[in-house]
């Protein structure tokens, strides 16, 4: 039996079913629950306790984790009618490793203080691959204590952990790096269309530029599945916009104009209207192929 704390996760889709699992290699006990009970069935295998509602999670619980998809379902499984609040212990810590509104953050936590629960937030990034691997990049946001009480949890599923700040700077922090995702992909895909219309031999090109100053994680991951027209989703295009949309009030609230994000939000309009909202994010090619009537790869 384990002598570590007891956590619960809430919301095992792309995300936290990998995020889950590495909680459980690491040997802490791990109580699950999911709206759609079937997406439990492989943690419980595994090893973990299925709950009845976000609540019963958190009554199990000293650390209780979030990972589901935008603000109002995050106030939904915190704070709603069966809501983690509902079963947190005074003392107890809900993390919430959503990517959401960073004002929103702020309101759950204030919410979560009153009834003496702590809160952390603490976006991902590093894809579906980094959720399996236990090689995400995670921003903390919140009181050091609390990052410190949570960091072998953190250390089980990521890497790269970083204390950005205060609550909600973890969410700030998030938008900062989507930002950066889409400007990469949108640069990719104008590069891999180049290539393709210059006939070139795409893996050797790929292989040419990704280890110098052009390279990305998007670049290096996304490419190859693009060559062999793979759009099955590590990141879909629906969640990529509404993080952009984030990232558009945010910058608006700021007073900083955002020109390539607002373009490539357009862009991934698009392919929604086109019925794509579940490919991946790197289906953003598609949208330039549209334009030029240039397919990248098979
Ligand atoms: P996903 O596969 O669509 O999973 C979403 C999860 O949220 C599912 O478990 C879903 O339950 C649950 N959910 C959504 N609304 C809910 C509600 N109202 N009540 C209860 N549960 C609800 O999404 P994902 O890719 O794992 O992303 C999860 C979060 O991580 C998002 O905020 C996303 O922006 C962020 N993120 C994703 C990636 C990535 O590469 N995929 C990277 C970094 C950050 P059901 O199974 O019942 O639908």
């Amino acid at each position: 039996m384990s002598n570590q704390r007891a956590i619960g996760f809430i919301g095992l889709g792309i995300m936290g079913r990998g995020m889950a699992h590495n909680l459980l290699r690491a040997g802490f006990p791990l109580t699950v629950w999911n709206r759609t009970r079937s997406k439990m069935a492989d943690l419980v295998a595994a090893g973990a306790q299925a709950a009845d509602s976000p609540a019963a999670v958190a009554q199990q619980s000293e650390i209780t984790i979030t990972c589901v998809s935008d603000t109002p379902d995050a106030q939904t499984v915190i704070l709603g009618e069966n809501g983690a609040i509902h079963g947190a212990a005074p003392g107890s810590l809900i993390i919430d490793t959503s990517t959401i509104s960073p004002q929103a953050t702020r309101e759950i936590a204030a919410s979560l203080s009153a009834a003496q629960i702590h809160m952390l937030d603490a976006p991902i990034s590093g894809g579906s691959e980094g959720a399996e691997n236990g090689t995400l990049s995670i921003m903390v946001g919140g009181d050091a204590a609390q990052v410190a009480r949570a960091k072998p949890a953190f250390e089980a599923m990521g890497k790269t952990i970083t204390h950005v700040g205060e609550i909600g700077a973890g969410q700030t922090v998030k938008i900062v790096n989507q930002i950066l995702v889409v400007g990469n992909m949108l640069a990719a895909s104008e590069a891999l269309l180049v290539a393709a219309a210059g006939g070139l031999d795409l893996q050797k090109a790929l292989q040419a530029v990704e280890a110098g100053a052009a390279g990305s994680w998007m670049l290096s991951n996304r490419a190859p599945q693009i060559f062999v027209r793979d759009f099955r989703p590590g990141f879909t295009i629906d969640l990529q916009q509404k993080d952009l949309r984030l990232a558009m009030e945010a910058a608006d609230q700021l007073g900083v104009p955002l020109l390539a994000t607002s373009l490539i939000h357009q862009l991934y309009k698009t392919l929604q209207l086109q019925g794509l909202g579940g490919e991946g994010n790197h289906a953003l090619v598609k949208a330039l192929e549209n334009l030029s009537q240039i397919t990248v790869g098979e």
